[in-house]
């Protein structure tokens, strides 16, 4: 896989197994959490409980103590108390004898401080002064028979008093004992308990901790707390003994433990992590396969993604794989659609034009099926396409195998390699000849006639159409040329686009004066001069110049608008010819009629009416083919323009299929032997005999004879020799302008016609 993309899928976790693996550890992880906060609270609170409990004992233990020292003090008092000299002494209230027993009975029992309150609360002190409100603090709580051992606050210090009286017999006084409560005994205590404790004797301290441990903020971290109340002489400020135990200390044990799951969790952790990628990509890997084989597929490749398993992803991949099949199948039937016929099954016309694409060397042939409608209107359109199949079958063996494709209804073509245009041309006559057998179609022999086009490559950057359409204009071309095969002829195809706008243009033009009648002399054999002239038209170009009557007839002819350029051809031609004639040239015109008004019974009757009103002598040239077409009208017009004196030349006679029977039927007055016969009448005997044979027949029908064409002195001697009426040709005189016509007939009639 493309590694930038499966690198920033990973970042965007756009990745099946980063998100698996992200999503396990993060469940472990949580689980892993609130177990540790399980764990961390459970801990706690043992310990707290832990650290309760040892407190709460302390303090129980304290308050024995407290009671022990209370009871030991309290017995060592009334002993003195009960002493009688001691008794005496405190009656007489003799200090010295009173401060001597209390410094004995100190030195003996290790007391900090012993002392005499009498009854009217004088004190006799030794080993401490005691300060004024200690000693009313003492005064009152003794007088007033509170209790007799407790905690009194000297200069600051706390100290466990404990008191005794002494009668003698009448109340005289109190033997009052003072124990300090100092740092060392605080410390006993301290070492008395397991956890660590901190001892403290305080006045009024935290009122919620009193004889119940709680949990404060020490400013050193959490600490547990307790208060135990301890007996007061002064009931304003209560006493107690305040145990602290820092909770983070009781936590210290439990530090590595705490540790050591941490540990355990991180290891997992990272475990579970490696562990799931491994495993993820066991799961992940066929999707990723399978993701990668779609992707490829998006760009057009046909690949097949691995099934590795059974289960919905191995499925997943073999319906995927199944569809790229069913994909590839459609393709590879489109693509066949798209290149192949569907009537005979044979490779069509864009299957042919990628064949001719590229070499040099490659010629496109096409056959064309002559009268393919006529063929197809009588077999069927089924039978045709059978036909066709065949004959593709035939002229591809014939050509070693070449395929051959269907290009358009009635014709077939296939790329041949040779190395000019002319081996080309002969290739493609020979195929076409010896495809010709007829093929049989539902028991029946069809004939079939072929003709070829043939075209090769146009040279680099020529906007010709491509090879296949030039060959189809090839075959159009040929079967125009009455030929077996032709290659494609550039000029002769000229410039259609740039044709397109020519008609209305040309209509434009009649108007303009830019059309124009050429006239060129017809030579009269007997008499011996000029007794005739054709008009021929012309058209110049403002842009193009001089525009070719082939081209612009031709297309005039086709789109319908022959008939107001022939009506005006023939106004003007009557114009003309009067010139002429007050010019002292006595002269018939020739004016061309396209085939195509023959059938035009309007045009009849205007081209009757021009010569009746005008009394113009005409000659119609005529083409004999124009009367195949539609022969009952097309001679019943010639009729009519016989009958009014409109003499009827038959034009280009010999191109075209000539039938003795309309010769015959046409009421023809003059017979134009085409200029191909005799152009090649100097060198082909072949010519002369066909010209001269054509002579004698139209003489035997009682036609005149023009030989057009003649450009040497020997043809026009040889159509003399043959008996010819008439010669129009370049040798005569070219087509000229009608000014030029009247310059060259004036002076040089005479000495013309001593030259021929
Ligand atoms: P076309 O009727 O066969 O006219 C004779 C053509 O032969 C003229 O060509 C003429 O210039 C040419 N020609 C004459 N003598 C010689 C020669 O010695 N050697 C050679 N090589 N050619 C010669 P153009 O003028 O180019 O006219 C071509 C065709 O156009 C005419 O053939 C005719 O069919 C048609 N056309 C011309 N004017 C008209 C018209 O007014 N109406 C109609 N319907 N067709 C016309
Ligand atoms: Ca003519
Ligand atoms: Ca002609």
């Amino acid at each position: 896989m493309n590694l930038s993309r499966q690198v920033h899928r990973l970042l965007t976790f756009r990745n099946l197994r980063t998100r698996l693996t992200l999503l396990y550890m993060g469940l472990f992880g949580l689980a892993l959490i609130l177990s540790a906060i399980a764990v961390v609270t459970a801990v706690t609170n043992s310990a707290r409980h832990m650290v309760r409990g040892e407190m709460t004992s302390a303090g129980a233990v304290y308050g024995q103590l407290w009671e022990a020292r209370s009871s030991q003090l309290g017995q060592s008092a009334r002993v003195l108390a009960g002493d009688h000299a001691f008794r005496q002494a405190v009656a007489a209230n003799d200090a010295p004898a009173m401060r001597s027993a209390l410094d004995d009975l100190r030195a003996r029992q290790g007391l900090d401080g012993a002392l005499v309150l009498g009854v009217d609360g004088h004190a006799t002190p030794t080993g401490v002064t005691l300060d004024e409100a200690a000693r009313t603090a003492l005064f009152k709580g003794l007088e007033s028979g509170g209790p007799e051992s407790g905690v009194l606050t000297i200069g600051g210090q706390p100290f466990q008093v404990v008191a005794a009286p002494v009668d003698t017999p009448a109340p005289a006084g109190w033997v009052v004992f003072a124990e300090r409560l100092d740092a060392a005994q605080m410390r006993n205590l301290e070492g008395l308990s397991p956890i660590p404790l901190s001892a403290a004797v305080v006045l009024n301290p935290v009122q919620a901790s009193i004889g119940q441990p709680i949990t404060v903020e020490t400013g050193q971290g959490l600490s547990m707390q307790l208060a135990h109340p301890l007996p007061s002489f002064d009931p304003a400020a209560k006493t107690f003994l305040l145990l602290t135990s820092p909770l983070d200390r009781a936590m210290k044990p439990y530090e590595s433990l705490f540790l050591w799951l941490a540990a355990i969790g991180a290891a997992g952790l990272a475990l579970l992590m490696g562990g799931t990628w491994v495993l993820s990509r066991g799961l992940t890997q066929p999707i990723t396969a399978l993701d990668e084989a779609v992707h490829r597929l998006q760009q057009g490749e046909y690949v097949e993604a691995p099934v590795t398993s059974t289960d919905e992803i191995g499925r997943l991949a073999a319906s995927f794989n199944a569809m790229v099949g069913d994909l590839r199948d459609r393709e590879a039937k489109l693509t066949h659609m798209a290149l192949h016929d569907q009537e005979t099954g044979l490779p069509n016309r864009l299957s042919l034009e990628r064949q001719a694409g590229g070499h040099t060397d490659a010629w496109v042939v096409l056959f064309g099926v002559d009268r393919f409608e006529v063929v197809r209107n009588a077999i069927g359109y089924d039978s045709m396409g059978r036909l066709l199949a065949v004959l593709g079958a035939r002229l591809s063996a014939l050509a070693d195998g070449a395929p051959m494709a269907r290009v358009g209804a009635g014709s077939l073509g296939l790329v041949i390699i040779a190395r000019s245009k002319a081996e080309a041309l002969e290739a493609a006559e020979h195929l076409a000849a010896a495809a010709q057998a007829p093929i049989s179609v539902n028991g029946a022999p069809v004939d079939i006639a072929l003709t070829a086009g043939v075209a090769g490559h146009g040279a680099a950057g020529s906007d010709l159409p491509s090879p296949v359409d030039r060959a189809a204009i090839a075959l159009d071309q040929a079967r125009a040329s009455r030929q077996s095969a032709a290659a494609f002829d550039e000029v002769a195809y000229g410039d259609p686009a740039g044709n397109l706008s020519l008609i209305s243009e040309l209509m434009t033009a009649l108007n303009n004066g830019e059309v124009s009648l050429a006239y060129q002399p017809k030579y009269d054999f007997r008499a011996q001069g000029v007794t005739g002239v054709e008009a021929l038209m012309r058209w110049t170009h403002p842009r193009r110049g001089a525009v070719s009557p082939d081209l612009f007839i031709g297309m005039a002819e086709e789109t319908g608008h022959i008939r107001p350029l022939t009506e005006w051809a023939i106004r003007r031609a009557i114009e003309d010819q009067k010139t002429l004639a007050a010019a002292g040239h006595v002269l018939t015109v020739s004016v061309n009629i396209s085939g195509r008004l023959l059938s035009d019974e309007s045009f009849a009757d205007f081209a009757v009416e021009e010569v009746a009103t005008s009394g113009a002598d005409l000659c119609f040239e005529i083409t004999e083919t124009a009367v195949m077409g539609n022969p009952e009208m097309a001679l019943r017009t010639i009729d009519r323009f016989a009958d009014a004196g409109i003499s009827v030349s038959l034009d280009d006679y010999g191109s075209g299929l000539s039938s003795l029977t309309y010769l015959k039927r046409i009421r023809a007055d003059e017979l134009k032997i085409d200029k191909s016969f005799i152009l090649g009448l100097d060198d082909s005997a072949r010519d002369g005999l066909l010209v001269k044979s054509t002579i004698d027949l139209a003489h035997g029908l009682g036609l005149k004879v023009t030989a057009e064409g003649v450009e040497t002195p020997t043809a026009l001697a040889l159509l003399r020799g043959m008996g010819c009426d008439m010669a129009q040709g370049y040798l005569i005189g070219r087509p000229a302008p009608m000014a030029a016509l009247l310059d060259r007939l004036a002076p040089a009639e005479g000495a013309k016609s001593a030259a021929v």
